[in-house]
Order: C-alpha cells, then structure tokens, then sequence
C-alpha cells in the first residue's frame, strides 16, 4: 500500500468530514429554527433541510471518523478509558442520592426536618434538634419504628404514639 498517499487522502478526510459535518449541523439548525419561528398555521419550506442533512452528516461522520480513526482510537485508549471509568465511577456515586433527594422532592417530601420550636433545618433521620436539642422524632414503643415528632400513630405498626 502507498502511504503516502493513504495519509494524504487521510488528510483530505479530515478536512472534508468536518465541513461535511458542519454543513450538516447548518442545515438542521436552520431547518429547526425555521421550525420553532413558524406559527401554526404556516407550512415549513425549510424542513427538507433537515432531510438533506442526513447524507451530508453520514458522510461526514464516516469521513472524519476514518480520517481521525488511528490518532481518535490511540487517543482514546490513552486519554478516555480513564476519564471515562472516572467519569461513570462519579456519576454512578452521584446520581444515587441525587435521584433519591428528587425522588422524595417530587413526592412533596422535605429531606429536612423544621425544628418546631427554634425553625433549624435537621437531617430527615435527626432525632433531636441540632440546634435546641428538641425531640424532633417518636420513636415507637413496640416496634422501635422512628416516626415524626407529630405523629399520633405508628407508621410501621400504628401503635398509638
Ligand atoms: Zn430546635
Ligand atoms: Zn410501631
């Protein structure tokens, strides 16, 4: 194989991928922007553009992706792997309590306690105040269920508080 050659035509590929990528994005920010300006009842003329689009972005993705490959796949298995491994190791440790504080914020929950008598914000699992040392939570007699400081029943085995 002639590599000079290969090479040179590797450089056309990066060159070329990228144009054919950004014409790309052009004509479907143009065709969505058209889009989102129209009122209701007027056709689109630019939405072909999103259609048109599609050839110019598969190309240009396949050329890039062939002009790029060997210096995109050593840069990748030197740079990424680890960023990545981070990357999902950071998320996986994040999201956790993220989308359970959502969770119990979209169930109208507080993850805080007020405290009802000097109004400081505690931890939902306190059982006294941080700040004044009121008891914040009953626990249960019979069961040892840890329940709100204005419950009247048990929520584990509704034994009267
Ligand atoms: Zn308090
Ligand atoms: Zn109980």
């Amino acid at each position: 194989m002639n590599t000079e050659k290969y090479s040179s035509r590797r450089k056309l590929f990066r060159v070329l991928g990228p144009i054919l990528l950004m014409i790309a994005a052009y004509l479907v920010i143009t065709s969505i922007g058209e889009f989102f300006s129209l009122s209701h009842f007027e056709q689109p003329k630019k939405f072909h553009y999103f259609f048109i689009a599609m050839p110019f972005f598969l190309v240009g993705a396949a050329l890039t992706n062939f002009g790029y490959m060997r210096s995109v796949a050593d840069y990748t298995a030197r740079e990424m792997a680890p960023v990545a491994k981070d990357t999902v190791n950071y998320l996986l440790k994040e999201t956790k309590p993220g989308v359970e504080s959502l969770s119990s914020a979209l169930r109208g929950e507080s993850s805080k306690i007020t405290c009802p008598k000097c109004q400081e914000q505690n931890d939902d699992d306190s059982k006294f105040c941080n700040s004044c040392g009121t008891k914040l939570a009953l626990v249960c007699t019979s069961c040892n269920e840890v329940n709100k400081p204005d419950a009247k029943f048990c929520d584990q085995c509704g034994n009267r508080l």
